[in-house]
């Protein structure tokens, strides 16, 4: 299989398609090999439309989940962003390519080895991981000009609110467990918050502190 080929297919039918427009994203989807991310038996698949699993009962997002939700960002290159659920590091990759710094927390610590070894292994070293609870966001590095959550939650944790830069943007998914709204929030000036609704989407539960407290059904 030529990935090379396969990625090109994957931006050009799945997320160009489907109005992601912001070249920066799209070259940075070129560039990352989302089969590093998953197991070796899932490589044929890797740039298919899909959300594929990665151990643990979590996924790796689908790429024009990725793409999107890097775009909604609005990046130009200077900035520090937290990330919450860095799952298999593929997201965590595509934002190395687009910001200063990346900060990405992951609770289940044998994920945030892994994608430790595959970020290394592409060299790609703006990336920070440790290992806890995202719903309380990362207080020492704030504040952050984005925070990117890659797992639904009940309600926006205000931890992230209060951890956002002026003029910076969060997204993340909000609704229950099987489905969530895409929202984009940006802390403005005034000290107010403007909300927009992006998209419909399913993401694996935000679970913690300020999240679902528990993994499967309360
Ligand atoms: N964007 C990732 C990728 O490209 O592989 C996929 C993320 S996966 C959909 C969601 C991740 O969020 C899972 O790895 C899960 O363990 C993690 N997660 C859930 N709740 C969390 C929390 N409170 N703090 C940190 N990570 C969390």
């Amino acid at each position: 299989m030529d990935f090379a080929i396969a990625r090109r297919r994957m931006v050009e039918q799945q997320i160009m398609a489907r109005g992601v427009t912001d070249q920066r994203v799209l070259d940075a989807m070129l560039q990352v090999p989302r089969h590093l991310f998953v197991e070796p038996g899932l490589h044929s698949h890797a740039y298919s439309d899909a959300s594929l699993p990665i151990g643990e009962k979590q996924t790796i997002s689908q790429p024009y989940m990725v793409a999107s939700m890097s775009a909604a960002l609005e990046l130009e290159g200077h900035e520090r962003i937290l990330e919450i659920g860095t799952g298999s590091g593929y997201q965590s990759a595509i934002l190395s390519l687009l910001v200063k710094r990346v900060y990405s927390i992951e609770r289940i610590s044998s994920l945030a080895g892994r994608a430790r070894k595959v970020l290394d292994q592409l060299c790609l070293s703006n990336v920070n991981i440790k290992v806890g609870d995202g719903t309380i966001g990362w207080k020492d590095q704030a504040p952050f000009d984005g925070i990117l959550v890659a797992a639904g939650a009940p309600d926006i944790p205000t931890e992230y609110l209060q951890q956002l830069e002026i003029g910076g943007k969060l997204v993340l998914p909000v609704g229950d467990r099987s489905q969530q709204i895409l929202m984009r929030i940006t802390r403005l000036e005034n000290g107010n918050y403007k909300r927009e609704q992006l998209m419909g989407c399913r993401f694996v539960p935000l679970i913690g502190e300020q999240g679902w407290l528990t993994a499967d059904e309360d």
